[in-house]
């Protein structure tokens, strides 16, 4: 299995990034990895950490209808170049944790995506350069209010409440690029998204590059790349659940706010 990258609370509220172990015993590193951070001597053992979401960045960026049948579905053409939208980071949660269904909205949806981690300090930097720049990959749900979304026609509302950025669980540094994306609601075996990834219609290096020749992509940084055809509503109750072949799975629960 490929390296785990996580970033976990422990019993006194300190915050560390680590290596997780089969046994889920976490080995701390002295910084963050993309930091040059080391293995330390300090274990924490399974019982004793809570997981985060895996960076704290300073930005999320994120990517409107980057898969045909995505933007097909929302009754739109693929831009002829990438769309490109932020979330707050206040809105980022770990897996495990509750996604909170906001009273402004009627319908709020689910949006599974593969999420890029910065390593690197990206500014005007080609796709070459930027196949560097991206340090790892890990996963999210690009929660949002669609109805307000359509709204408010600008989507910071619609995609920026607390808890609609669910992040994680952790971070792997190599990805195929054929992976399959899934998305599934409580316990149904049949997915409600499934794609490749590979299905996108601008690269990750190439959207890297495009953002970096716009603002200066740091450390820590995430990118989400946009969701496949399927998205669909979620209810109070919920459980939803994406899945990256090769990195893991993103689990949240849906409560009233
Ligand atoms: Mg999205």
């Amino acid at each position: 299995m490929a390296q785990r990258y996580v970033r976990v609370q422990n019993q006194d509220g300190q915050v560390y990034y680590g290596l997780l172990q089969l046994s889920l015993d976490v080995q701390v590193l002295d910084a963050p990895p993309w930091m040059q951070g080391q293995p330390t001597d300090i274990i924490l053992a399974a019982d004793s950490y809570q997981i985060l979401a895996p960076c704290a960045p300073s930005k999320i960026v994120a990517i409107g209808k980057n898969y045909a049948d995505h933007a097909a579905e929302m009754k739109s053409d693929v831009p002829a170049e990438p769309l490109i939208f932020m979330k707050p980071t206040t809105a980022i949660i770990a897996s495990e944790e509750e996604i909170l269904y906001p009273p402004q909205s009627q319908r709020v949806d689910y949006e599974g995506e593969l999420a890029l981690v910065i390593g690197d300090r990206a500014c005007n930097c080609t796709p070459e350069e930027s196949q560097t720049k991206i340090w790892g990959y890990t996963i999210a749900n690009d929660v949002t209010a669609r109805d307000l979304q359509s709204k408010d026609g600008q989507w910071t509302r619609a995609k920026g409440f607390d808890t609609f950025c669910p992040l994680g669980p952790w971070i792997v540094r190599e990805l195929n690029p054929g992976a399959r994306l899934q998305t599934f609601l409580n316990d149904d075996v049949k997915p409600v998204q499934s794609a490749c990834i590979d299905q996108m219609v601008f690269s990750p290096d190439f959207l890297v590059s495009y953002i970096s020749q716009v603002m200066t992509l740091l450390p820590g940084d995430v990118v989400l790349t946009g969701t496949p055809v399927g998205v669909g509503g979620l209810n109070l109750g919920d459980k939803v659940r994406v899945e990256i072949e090769g990195i893991g799975r993103l689990e949240n629960i849906v409560v009233a706010r």
